[in-house]
């Protein structure tokens, strides 16, 4: 099993190597332009409770002649910023390029998403994409999907188990843990430094295949510092199963991170760095630390830049996150779904990293970018994702 996990990363650390990012270049069917340029709308993501089922209003009155069809899209949560962007690019592109679309949130819910895809699959979707809630739990769906030949991509989170599954797209899962790994490392210098360096990990949901990437990627960097003694984890909780975190939740990252605290840091002891696997759970540490602990703000990481932790990481509670770009990744999607609608291939740029047990999964990964506050402007404002408001 950790054989597996080894050589999985290990492929899909040399397939990052040669990764030029995800760009829509060599895609000229697809092309949306207004739609790729366009602000995700930050001011769209929180009020995506509002129907986000519904066509936009804004969709474009007549399809390009190109699309045509009815392709479902089921995201897991709108709690978190980041699948309201997912959801609403993807609808946006989806929409320009002249399909119908059925978008769907399932509010964490496994029964609640399985039944949404049955009625997708009854509605008369022609194709799905689905970021799934738990990973293991579709397999019994999609085997309608199978008989009625309707094609599955894998959004952000490959869904395991299952034959039904045609292609996955994601960010370098591997990269965004060895970012993160690599940044600690150096700003704690430890090839050179003394220390003992404390340090505390905090990952994501055991159900999302994603997290053991995330943190097999960054442990494979901290391990043989942990092994050396030059990182201490004073928690004594290293193992993924006991450093996961149930749905990615802020509240529960932070009551661990309490219960942390009072028994190692709560004499004052110097908590040196924070591995946070995403922005939900460095949430909760930060939290948890700003309530509980006295001595000198740690190194903390996380992931996807979402507002409030971009805010944190501009008052110097967060040190880094990674910037998942979801309008590259929507736009990459649309790619593969006009293609596989078209009757051709989608455009993959791995075929070897990510096994669901049925087989390896043919897949494209966009590639990871490293944020922190000397950069943020520049990819969050600049290129139009957030307002400088947004992040005030
Ligand atoms: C995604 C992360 C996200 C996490 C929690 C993971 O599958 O890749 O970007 O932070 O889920 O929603």
């Amino acid at each position: 099993m950790k054989k597996k996990l080894v050589s999985m990363i290990l492929a899909t650390t040399m397939v990052a190597a040669t990764l030029v990012g995800c760009g829509n270049s060599g895609s000229s069917e697809t092309a949306a332009p207004a739609a790729t340029e366009e602000a995700p709308a930050a001011e769209e993501a929180p009020a995506a409770d509002a129907e986000a089922e519904a066509p936009a209003a804004d969709a474009e009155a007549e399809a390009p002649a190109a699309g045509g069809g009815k392709v479902g899209v089921a995201m897991p949560t709108k709690d978190l910023q980041r699948w309201n962007q997912d959801g609403s690019n993807m609808q946006k592109e989806l929409e320009a390029a002249g399909y119908e679309v059925d978008l769907q949130y399932a509010s964490n819910d496994i029964a609640t998403q399985v039944s949404q895809i049955e009625n997708m699959i009854n509605s008369g979707c022609q194709l799905l994409v689905i970021a799934s809630i738990e990973g293991d739990s579709l397999g019994t769906v999609l085997e309608q999907a199978k008989e009625k030949n309707i094609p599955v991509i894998a959004y952000d989170r490959l869904i395991m188990n299952s034959d039904a599954v045609s292609y996955y797209a994601t960010f370098d899962n591997y990269m965004v843990g060895t970012k993160q790994g690599e940044y600690i490392r150096d700003q704690l210098d430890l090839d050179n430094a003394e220390g003992p360096f404390n340090i505390e990990l905090t990952t994501g949901d055991p159900g999302d295949n994603n997290a053991r990437f995330f943190f097999g990627g960054a442990m494979d960097v901290l391990q043989p510092y942990i092994d050396s003694g030059k990182l201490v984890v004073k928690s004594g909780q290293t193992d993924f199963e006991t450093v996961a975190t149930a749905n990615w939740a802020t509240e529960t990252a932070q009551s661990r991170m309490d219960a942390i605290i009072s028994a190692n840091y709560a004499d004052g002891t110097q908590l040196d760095a924070c591995l946070c696997s995403n922005d939900s759970t460095a949430l909760g540490v930060a939290n948890s630390l700003e309530a509980n602990y006295t001595g000198e703000w740690p190194i903390i990481t996380g992931q996807d830049c979402d507002i409030a932790n971009v805010k944190n990481m501009i008052a110097g509670k967060q040190s880094m996150s990674i910037f998942k770009d979801t309008r590259t990744l929507a736009s990459k999607v649309v790619e593969m779904v006009d293609a596989i609608m078209k009757g051709g291939e989608a455009p993959v740029n791995d075929t070897e990293s990510y096994d669901n047990g049925t087989g390896v999964i043919p897949s494209f990964l966009c590639e990871p970018v490293f944020a922190d506050i000397d950069n943020y402007k520049e990819l969050l404002i600049d290129s139009g994702y957030y307002t400088e408001a947004d992040l005030q």
